[in-house]
């Protein structure tokens, strides 16, 4: 049976990093359905919305997405809701897309790229999953208004709710146990317990959904000491689950122990295991259309979408294994480029992992791509 992958490219260097990410799928012999259709800043020029209804019923009829980056700054100006960024904060809600997984993994040729002492990264290979669809960046009632009490009672105040419900964390919290029995079998929930309410009770929480993986270590730790200890000794943690806001300052930190934002990957996961894929940075607008960006974030979320919504492990750890030979033999784009290895483009890169696929025995192509 074939597999559906929607292809959003979307704006910027989305559009040339997912070219090399569909041409890698292409030689796998695997029967995938690819369709394409545009979404952010490009969806707004041909639709006037960034993510059109038949963008968005693409996406919900397919088992996974393949997303580029959207945005740019010529877009700064439009009302909110029409902004580019919209449409992946639409996809999240439309598809109930809740958990979020960023791997931080430094590979051994790159060690030298990371702020860090190589010491403290060789070998690092962490998971963070963040809840990606609750807390403060959801929660009603927000707005502004003005004070009647507080320390300045009659003053103009703005104001968010931070919340989770009991279901938001159970579910959060078995992906986490259930992440960490496929790697190291030890989770850490990070929260802030000792200050807000709302994290004590997802501590309480992960503390009872704990009780059904006894063979999985859990630990607990304070966002202000798993910010420290990030970049102390990284190689400590294995899966690290937290809420939205404290994932969304922590996977960034995590991911940049790796080098370079060019070889992030992240997958985000409904409960029928159907995903978008995309790589954890942005749509680069300062070098878009130069041929020049790492097209190998966007492979590796190629990688993750095989493993997680298409059944398909093997031909994800084919793809990994190419990415490192790639890397092994010295290809490097300019941002993580150093002396004594190969600068390429976007598009070498792309050629060099197919080649590496195709010398690891690659099939024939039986895959087709659609515009729509
Ligand atoms: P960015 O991640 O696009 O770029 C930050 C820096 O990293 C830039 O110098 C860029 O050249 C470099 N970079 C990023 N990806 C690279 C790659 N694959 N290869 C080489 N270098 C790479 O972040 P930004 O500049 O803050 O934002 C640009 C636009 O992207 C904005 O409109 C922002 O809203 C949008 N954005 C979109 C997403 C998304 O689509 N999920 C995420 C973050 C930012």
């Amino acid at each position: 049976m074939s597999m559906k992958i929607a292809v959003l490219p979307g704006d910027g260097i989305g559009t040339e990093i997912v070219a090399e990410a569909v041409k890698v799928l292409q030689v796998l012999d695997l029967p995938l359905e690819m369709e394409q259709a545009p979404v952010g800043g490009a969806a707004y020029e041909l639709h006037g919305h960034p993510l059109p209804e038949g963008t968005l019923n693409l996406a919900k009829s397919a088992d996974a997405i393949l997303f580029g980056a959207v945005g740019d700054w010529k877009y700064d100006k439009l009302d909110r809701p029409l902004r580019p960024e919209q449409a992946i904060l639409g996809l999240r809600k439309h598809l109930g897309l809740f958990a979020n997984f960023r791997p931080a993994i430094c590979y051994e040729q790159l060690v030298g790229a990371s702020s860090l002492k190589p010491e403290l990264v060789a070998g690092l290979d962490i998971l963070i999953i963040r809840e990606l669809t609750g807390d403060i960046y959801f929660g009603q009632p927000r707005g502004r208004r003005t004070a009647v009490d507080g320390l300045f009672p009659g003053a103009d105040e703005a104001f968010d709710t931070m919340r989770y419900s009991r279901p938001e964390i159970e579910r959060i919290a078995h992906v986490a146990f259930q992440a960490a029995r496929q790697r190291g079998r030890k989770v850490t929930s990070v929260d802030k317990a000792n200050v807000l309410e709302t994290f004590q009770f997802w501590k309480d929480v992960v503390i009872e959904v704990h009780a059904q993986y006894p063979d999985v270590e859990l630990q607990h730790m304070y966002v202000d000491n798993a910010a420290m200890q990030l970049v102390k000794s990284p190689k400590s943690f294995d899966v690290v689950v937290t809420g939205n806001m404290f994932g969304d300052i922590l996977s960034d930190e995590a991911s940049m122990l790796t080098g370079s934002i060019g070889m992030l990957p992240s997958a985000s996961l409904n409960d029928r295991k159907q995903g978008l894929y995309e790589p954890s940075h942005g749509s680069a607008p300062d070098i878009a259309g130069k041929g020049i960006a790492n097209p190998l974030a966007t492979i590796l979320s190629a990688a993750m979408m095989l493993r997680f919504s298409l059944q398909a492990p093997e031909a994800a750890d084919r793809i990994e294994s190419a990415v490192k030979s790639v890397l092994a033999a010295g290809y490097r784009t300019p941002d993580i480029w150093s002396e004594g290895t190969q600068k390429v483009g976007t598009r070498e890169m792309g050629d060099a992992v197919v080649a590496a696929l195709m010398g690891n025995g690659a099939g024939k192509t039986i895959t087709t791509i659609t515009k729509s």
